[in-house]
């Protein structure tokens, strides 16, 4: 079992999701979709209390891709400024639109997390696929690289799934865990689903959730009091209240900052979460 360094046992870690594959700046006008504008946004919602920031790419039209120059030249710019913000680079592509070795490609890059998504959901009209020999292939790929796969389960199944891979010895602890819930086509996000997900997490295993659209912050909010970690973001829900749009990824940030706080749960920082999911400190 992996224990948690106990003076970090109360620790929250916040996890900003800037972009995603589908949201437009025509919903959003604050949507950061340039290398540029990624990497701003990145360093703001680290100055908010993201620990790390998860990434997407989008071409020059604004359309998905898995381009791994669009990575590097992110994480060229967040680096420049010295910032120790950890960046999660999504493997997620677009569902139907991008092929699996092209999902794959940012994994070269050796970045410190990766998203893994650990099984196929309807994902509203589209059908997000990871299958089986896919896993198998970006676990290895994933640990050849040295980074930290974000497994992402959107319902109960993929959690399945990563405990047979897990078992298989493709996944390898620590255990990093993303919840997506309120997705059209996975499970809903409510507590009973999350405190069931959580349940069958392996002993040890850090968890986090994301709540989709209106679920963002129930989700939260359950997480800060469940002992869980965060993720916000433009990606996963563009409002900041019903009808009001959120002013930015930082304003979503700023949020989750002040109910950890107010719950007395402390805003992990990069090196802090770094030790939490035991990933080697920043070089
Ligand atoms: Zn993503």
């Amino acid at each position: 079992m992996v224990e948690r360094p106990t003076s970090l046992a109360h620790h929250v870690i916040i996890s900003a999701a800037t972009t995603g594959s589908w949201p437009t700046k025509a919903q959003n006008p604050a949507l950061p979709v340039t290398e540029e504008e990624i990497a701003t946004a990145a360093l703001g919602c680290r100055a908010a209390g993201a620990a790390i920031v998860h990434i997407h790419v989008r071409d020059d039209q604004g359309q998905v891709t898995c381009d791994p120059s669009r990575y590097a030249r992110i994480r060229e710019l967040v680096k420049a400024t010295g910032s120790d913000v950890i960046l999660n680079m999504s493997t997620g592509g677009g569902a139907g639109q991008t092929t699996d070795e092209e999902r794959m490609a940012p994994v070269a890059l050796g970045p410190e997390i990766a998203s893994f998504d650990c099984g196929s959901v309807n994902f509203g009209d589209r059908v997000f696929i990871n299958s089986p020999t896919f896993l198998r292939d970006l676990a290895t790929r994933m640990t050849r690289h040295g980074v930290r796969p974000e497994i992402e389960c959107f319902e109960a199944g993929h959690v399945q799934n990563a405990l047979r891979l897990i078992e298989d010895g493709l996944l390898s602890p620590p255990f990093w865990f993303q919840f997506v819930l309120g997705v059209r086509g996975g499970a809903p996000a409510t507590v009973k689903q999350l405190l069931h997900l959580v349940e069958m997490l392996p002993d040890g295993a850090q968890w986090s959730v994301c709540g989709i659209g209106r679920g963002q912050l129930p989700m939260g909010v359950a997480a800060v009091a469940m002992g869980g970690h965060v993720r916000t973001g433009l990606e996963d829900n563009l409002y900041y209240r019903k009808g009001e749009l959120a002013r930015s990824n930082e304003q979503l940030v700023a949020r989750i900052v002040r109910i950890a706080e107010e719950a007395g749960r402390p805003v992990a920082t990069p090196a802090e979460a770094r030790l939490l999911l035991g990933l080697p400190p920043r070089s």
